[in-house]
């Protein structure tokens, strides 16, 4: 059996099938924007490996630190031990991070750090003397990850539905709808005012993914409604949940998607470019004053341990990372990626499978009537050497941040091309996912 055999026998991939397994292309190497196949074929890699490939595939600088942290130590368990690469992360990402946030919760998954910040706001007011305030108002068109309180947190009708049976029900509001460079209308936080309004003594903590949401519905709405959030958690004692991991790192276009609208949580993740895609970490970061109330409660400590708990090549790779931020211009990159984008795919609103284009930093989205078939989808990525990944009815792009002119240019031919082609019109079976 070659690999290619033997993968489309045995092995999962994210959201498919193992019965009629999509295509899949064997990956040899990666360096700055490129995957290299196996035939020595180079992709661009227009969705930085799902958004986390922040300064390009194997950066020098990150690997490096990788390599030097491995010759001492891989790995050791963060009960009972501490050491260099965990202490100097947290201080940088507390540096980092908006003003405030400076209690730190290493994890080892974008989705492990919700289940910690959920779990952190429930044992806030348990600490309290409010167990009662258990449940989480999240957002229609949210995502959140996918183990099982993530779910539970994400869209109610988006791609987790099969697993109803397997979720506690938490609170949603409506799906906000004000553009992001609209007017606000006050009126588009109604819901999530009515909603807090009626449940106010349960609610434990409203989450969202600020200005962008990202895996549920590409949509960036209105910094306004973040405002709006922060006020009403003050005025009922709910904590206030940013979920960071696909908009930080400068993806919106400022360091996180909160500076748009001034607005800071008591609790936020972050988690993808936080490594700049190297290793798998993420980290819940809180207020003294959630962690304060929860050390003071009973129990004392707060009850989450993973085994790989601040894992010493991933701290690394990610100080190597946050290093990277601070010393760029990152934000400046990411305005130029912005621009390179509108001029080149504004125009294919007039298209008649178009819906709507939105770009906003380094994401760009054309909302589709219909995606073309995959036939197409494979057709574009082969005929380019840009690899795409669209889903429900999204092309978009989120390339590495520090990707040139001649990078996004390619990107964008690529989503012009497959735009241009015309509507699938066989069922979708499960590609479902970003
Ligand atoms: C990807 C993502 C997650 C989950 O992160 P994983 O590392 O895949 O577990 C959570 N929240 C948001 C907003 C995400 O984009």
């Amino acid at each position: 059996m070659t690999p290619l055999e033997y993968d489309r026998s045995f092995i999962w991939h994210p959201y498919a099938s193992l019965k009629t397994p999509p295509p899949v292309r064997l990956a040899r190497s990666a360096s700055g924007v490129e995957i290299e196949l196996a035939d020595g074929r180079r992709l661009i890699d227009a969705v930085s490996s799902w958004w986390c490939v922040a300064h390009g595939h194997n950066h020098p600088a990150i690997v490096e630190a990788i390599r030097r942290q491995s010759e001492k130590m891989c790995h050791v368990m963060f009960g009972g031990f501490t050491h260099e690469p965990a202490v100097v992360l947290a201080e940088k990402l507390a540096a980092f991070a908006p003003a405030g946030l400076d209690r730190v919760f290493f994890a080892d998954s974008g989705s492990i750090s919700v289940e910690v910040a959920a779990k952190m706001a429930v044992q806030y007011h348990t600490a309290l003397g409010h167990p009662e305030r258990c449940r989480i108002l999240a957002l229609k068109g949210g995502y959140h990850g996918d183990t099982s309180l993530c779910m539970a947190l994400s869209d109610p009708d988006g791609m987790h539905t099969l697993f109803k049976g397997l979720m506690t029900s938490h609170l949603f509001a409506d799906k906000p709808a004000c553009p992001f460079d609209g007017d606000w209308n006050p009126a588009d936080a109604r819901s999530l005012v009515n909603t807090v309004d009626a449940h106010r003594h349960e609610i434990a903590a409203v989450i969202c993914e600020p200005v962008f949401q990202a895996a549920n519905a590409m949509n960036f709405y209105h910094p306004a409604y973040l405002r709006e959030m922060r006020r009403l958690c003050d005025e009922t004692g709910a904590l206030l949940i940013f979920d960071e991991i696909a908009a930080g790192f400068y993806r919106t276009g400022p360091r996180w998607a909160q500076d748009h609208a001034s607005a800071t949580p008591d609790i936020m993740t972050v988690g993808k470019a936080l490594t700049g895609g190297h290793l798998t970490l993420a980290a819940t970061l809180a207020s003294a004053r959630v962690a304060e109330a929860i050390s003071n409660g009973r129990p004392t400590a707060f009850m989450h341990g993973p085994t790989f708990m601040a894992n010493p090549l991933a701290c690394a790779a990610a100080s190597a990372s946050l290093d990277l931020f601070t010393s760029g211009d990152y934000a400046a990159n990411v305005k130029r990626i912005e621009d390179w984008f509108s001029r080149r795919l504004m125009p294919l609103k007039d298209l008649p499978n178009v819906v709507d284009v939105r770009i906003l930093g380094a994401v760009a989205v054309v909302e589709m009537q219909r995606l073309p078939s995959q036939t197409d989808i494979s057709d574009v990525i082969d005929k380019h050497n840009v690899w795409l990944r669209p889903f429900c009815n999204f092309i978009y792009a989120m390339p590495p941040l520090v990707s040139d002119e001649r990078t996004i240019g390619r990107i964008a031919s690529a989503m012009m091309d497959l735009a241009s082609r015309p509507p699938d019109t066989t069922p979708m079976d499960s590609d479902f996912h970003e």
